[in-house]
């Protein structure tokens, strides 16, 4: 049995208003990703660690994804991402934060984990590790988007605090008027933009091959207008990304919760140590990152071929590929 999941981001208070114009394309883009990678999956032609790179790959080439091309930009105007992976079969991992070069930050990843050490790599040196390692360099002009800008306008005139475009309603909606101020951005409607301006976006796929391995990975640009040099739970192992013999997890939110928790080993500890299920497992710790200000969602599967995706906020764009089939979804079930 081969299982691989995939997530796009979670976000938003309240009830989830339907999917926005901009929606097709980000659904179009999981379903084709899930379809080939799930089928070579299926086929025995990859491992879960090459699938979830495949997959992160993919995500990170969508430009409405906050992941690669179309990452948020930080408080600087600069566009600065992190990523990590973790191969369950032998627990050994790779990690890149502050990478601003790179089209895809996990390949990255994949290769310090190939390279047994160093393990994660920061700013300069991680582009200049992927540079070496012959990844494709980009600009920063390709990887900001006129979506990215928006939000980052809308995040700078606004006075908001760092990220709060992408995780407090109540401080957006107080600035919802400004909105129109933003001006006009040819390919988004008024109204895409409010739906937007909360766009979660930050990607991850968890798999379990053939072989009965598991694996992890996450990747994404953190959240507008953050301060330079700020790091969240996506390239850290244990917070955003764990994978062992057990279970594979990519969490998606406000990454300092996660990193106060732990929170990608904390299922994993749950599941070996509490004998509790995966599900369980995964809502325990969804309760425990809530009173540090977590809002968001994890995906996980077991060795055992059960998937998990609960998330705690409005939405999170997510879908599984499971014996031959491709399942996609938005919001509430
Ligand atoms: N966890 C990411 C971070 O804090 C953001 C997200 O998942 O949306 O950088």
């Amino acid at each position: 049995m081969v299982v691989l999941a995939i997530h796009g981001g979670a976000g938003g208070d309240g009830p989830w208003g339907g999917p926005t114009d901009l929606d097709p394309a980000r659904i179009e883009c999981m379903q084709s990703i899930l379809a080939n990678v799930g089928k070579a999956l299926e086929d025995g032609k990859i491992t879960a660690l090459e699938a979830v790179t495949e997959a992160v790959s993919l995500l990170e080439d969508e430009p409405l994804f906050n992941a690669g091309r179309g990452a948020v930009i930080g408080a600087d105007g600069k566009i600065t991402m992190d990523a990590s992976i973790m191969n369950g079969k032998d627990c050994s991992a790779g990690a890149c934060a502050g990478v601003s070069i790179l089209r895809h930050p996990i390949r990255l990843a994949n290769h310090l984990l190939k390279g047994n050490w160093p393990l994660m790599l920061f700013g300069e040196g991680a582009d200049e590790a992927g540079r070496k390692a012959g990844l494709e360099v980009v600009s920063q002009e390709w990887l900001a988007t006129p979506l990215r800008w928006a939000q980052w306008k809308k995040w700078r005139d606004s006075n908001l605090r760092p990220g709060a475009t992408d995780e407090d309603d109540n401080v957006l909606n107080a600035a919802l008027d400004h909105d129109i101020e933003i001006g006009p951005i040819s390919e988004f409607s008024h109204e895409n933009l409010l739906e937007e301006i909360d766009g979660p976006g930050t990607v991850g796929a968890v798999a379990l091959d053939k072989e009965g391995n598991l694996a992890a990975a996450t990747s994404t640009g953190g959240m507008t207008g953050k301060p330079l040099g700020r790091v969240g739970d996506t390239p850290l192992i244990g917070a955003g990304t764990w994978a062992d013999s057990r279970v594979a997890v990519s969490n998606t939110g406000v990454g300092e919760a996660y990193i106060r928790t732990c929170a990608a080993k904390r299922v994993a500890d749950l599941v070996e140590l509490a004998n509790v299920d995966l599900e369980t497992a995964c809502n325990m710790m969804l309760d425990e990152v809530e009173p540090f200000g977590g809002r968001g969602g994890i995906i996980a599967i077991s060795s055992k071929g059960e998937v998990c995706m609960p998330f705690q906020v409005t939405l999170m764009y997510r879908g599984t590929y499971f014996k031959g089939d491709v399942f996609t979804a938005i919001g509430p079930n």
